[in-house]
């Protein structure tokens, strides 16, 4: 049996972290305050989006990774430390070992009433196996990234993703009552064209969709400002079809929001290099290594895996850890999207976590 076979088993037996009181809100140093965490599970991925990784993306050493364990541990701290909605991410989670065993032990802190909101953000590819697992377990939503209706484009773009996956694990996650939210990165040519009809599908299927720029993380071999398409030209290019206006929907994220009068739906809006949504963030990230960055676009790092391992039986070194990088946070990133320009950061929005 290996360590991960291990891994696999149920965990809901852990303790830790039950009976959680009330924390006081965290601040950071420029008085955001900072409730939502985003935990990367693992850096793997079934799929090899050419935005995302390079085609031969060099993985990292299992013993890098945190385990299940760890996970719930650093997991169940960040939520008595004040975060009340937790996103699950990768890579791609449902590729990792044991991952309903992992969202079924965090759903204690739904049930506690310290957590908020448990969701993850997936490709799809495995939703349909897991769709119900993740309802039973009090997920009531789920992002699913999805770029394109077209079979042949999904394949090149994902290099050999099947669509028809994606559109089962939709049909398994409506079906199972979980909200759906689309996900689709806006790109020049691959995409472009096609996002109204991806609006009218979506909406059609009572499906809220956002739309995301291309981000300049990690290296790549294509140039992304081939790619790169500001939302405000795709704003314009809904706008004379159907009529928007401005929808109030605030999550504290960083979309804007317009309601489409002729299908009733919500198109959202991330547009972190046309204008910056620095101003509200609430959010920070951990890594699937215990890397906790507190800015997608800034190369701040504190590292709580060794802390997490150092001191086996007390999470204080850890909470101070945190405490000290949200004190640090840093007030924007400085994203640029220029021909040529190297990446804002070197590490992959897998590795971040999206
Ligand atoms: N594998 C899961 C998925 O695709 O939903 C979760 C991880 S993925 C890194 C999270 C999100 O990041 C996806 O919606 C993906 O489209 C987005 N993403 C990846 N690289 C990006 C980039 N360079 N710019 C903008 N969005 C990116
Ligand atoms: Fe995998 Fe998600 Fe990155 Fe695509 S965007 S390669 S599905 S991690």
């Amino acid at each position: 049996m290996t360590p991960y076979d291990i891994l696999d088993q149920p965990i809901s037996g852990l303790r830790f972290g039950e009976g959680l009181p009330a924390p006081a809100p965290l601040l950071d140093g420029h008085r955001r305050r900072i409730d939502y965490v985003r935990v990367s599970v693992t850096d793997r991925c079934d799929l090899r989006c050419t935005y995302c990784m390079p085609e031969r993306m060099q993985f990292l050493p299992r013993a890098e990774v945190l385990s299940l364990e760890e996970l719930d541990r650093l997991c169940t701290l960040l939520v008595a430390m004040g975060m009340t909605k937790l996103r699950l991410t990768g890579g791609e989670p449902l590729v990792r070992r044991g991952f309903i065993s992992l969202v079924d032990s965090l759903s204690r802190h739904l049930r506690s009433g310290a957590l908020h909101e448990l969701t993850l953000t997936t490709n799809g590819t495995r939703l349909a196996e897991v769709a119900d697992d993740l309802a039973r377990c009090g997920v009531g939503r789920v992002n699913v990234s999805l770029d394109t209706l077209d079979p042949a484009t999904y394949r090149r773009l994902t290099r050999g993703g099947d669509l028809a996956r994606v559109m089962a694990g939709l049909d398994a996650a409506q079906a199972a009552g979980l909200k759906v939210k689309i996900n689709a990165v806006a790109l020049k040519a691959d995409n472009l064209a096609d996002i109204p009809a991806m609006v009218a599908w979506a909406h059609g299927r009572g499906l809220e969709l956002t739309l995301i720029e291309t981000m300049p993380l990690g290296a790549m071999e294509e140039d992304r400002t081939d790619q790169y398409v500001p939302l405000g030209q795709v704003r314009d290019t809904l706008a004379a079809i159907w009529t928007l206006t401005p929808d109030a929907h605030v999550t504290g994220g960083p979309a804007r929001y317009v309601r489409v009068a002729e299908t009733g739906g919500r198109v959202g809006f991330i547009t972190p290099l046309s204008h910056s949504f620095c101003d509200t963030c609430n959010r920070v990230r951990v890594t699937c290594t215990g890397t906790l960055h507190t800015c997608l676009g800034q190369d701040d790092a504190t590292d709580l895996r060794g802390l997490l391992r150092a001191y086996p039986n007390d999470d204080a070194p850890a909470r101070e850890a945190v405490l000290g990088a949200l004190a640090t946070k840093p007030k924007s990133h400085d994203f640029v999207i220029a021909r040529g320009s190297a990446p804002a950061v070197a590490r992959h929005m897998s590795t971040t976590g999206g």
